[in-house]
């Protein structure tokens, strides 16, 4: 008997960023697999049960709940913002694909959430209001080189840039790395934000600019943006607005 399986995003932190969708799918499963401190972040009843896991365990996780699901689980697979987004969804499709023919049977869908992404510009300002960019800075999963011909091509399309996973403590390097080139590609005036576990109650925002940035700005919690050539900030007492306004006149385009 085949069962299903739903790939959840919980929002970035706070309660109140959990879409009715997500509450609804997590109510409607008995088995969760995830991260711990994601799992932690759900209220369960007696009939739910967690199957907690690593990080960097992602692909066995996968497999683990598609195993439970062929066999007729009704399964959960939690994921912080949103499951698409170097996340968890990603990870049960490449098991998907290179799994059994009978993981193909099951009932899949992913539910998305309120990415950190979005959350950390709502709070902000509006940062991304013009075309912007995503770029993962870990390099867990993808060489260097790579991640450093991303930033040259992305700074030169004069995207605003969002960055995930910018620095863990496992490799310190890559983040001192990442604001040494910015500051070659975009000049020391350019607004760069530091947004700390938003919607939780540790959360801190930081607006530098990148010639003042530091690497110890960043941990794992921090969600990084910096501005297109045309983000500006609007100071007030409340404290600063960062945005990007939504027009490139002609002349400015380039
Ligand atoms: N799927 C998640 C991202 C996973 S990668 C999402 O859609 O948000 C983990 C990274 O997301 C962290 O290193 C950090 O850069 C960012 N992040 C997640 N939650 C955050 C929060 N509440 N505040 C700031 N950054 C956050």
């Amino acid at each position: 008997m085949t069962g299903r399986l739903v790939v959840v995003g919980l929002g970035p932190g706070s309660a109140a960023q959990v879409t009715p969708e997500a509450l609804a799918a997590v109510e409607a499963s008995e088995d969760f697999f995830g991260y711990i401190p994601y799992l932690d972040r759900l209220s369960l009843g007696p009939h739910q049960r967690r199957h907690a896991s690593d990080n960097r365990e992602e692909i066995s996780r996968a497999e683990q709940a598609l195993r439970l699901a062929a066999s007729g689980g009704k399964v959960c697979v939690v994921s912080g913002g949103d499951p698409g987004v170097f996340a968890m969804a990603a990870a049960v499709c490449e098991a998907i694909e290179s799994g059994p023919s009978e993981w193909r049977e099951i009932d899949f869908s992913v539910v998305p959430g309120v990415t950190a992404m979005l959350a950390v510009a709502a709070r902000a300002g509006a940062p991304l209001g013009h075309d912007f960019c995503a770029i993962n800075l870990s390099d867990n999963l993808k060489p260097w080189s790579l991640i450093e011909k991303r930033l040259r091509l992305a700074a030169e399309a004069d995207f605003a840039m969002a960055f995930y996973n910018p620095r863990s403590a496992s490799r310190p390097e890559g983040f001192v790395r990442t604001l040494a080139l910015l500051r070659e590609l975009c000049g020391d005036a350019r607004p760069i934000l530091f947004a700390r576990a938003v919607t939780t109650a540790q959360e801190t925002l930081h607006i530098v600019p990148l010639g003042q940035a530091r690497a110890d700005m960043a941990d794992m919690r921090t969600m990084v943006i910096v501005g297109s050539s045309r983000t500006r900030i609007i100071e007030r007492a409340r404290g600063p607005i960062l945005y990007t306004p939504r027009g490139i006149p002609d002349e400015a385009a380039g």
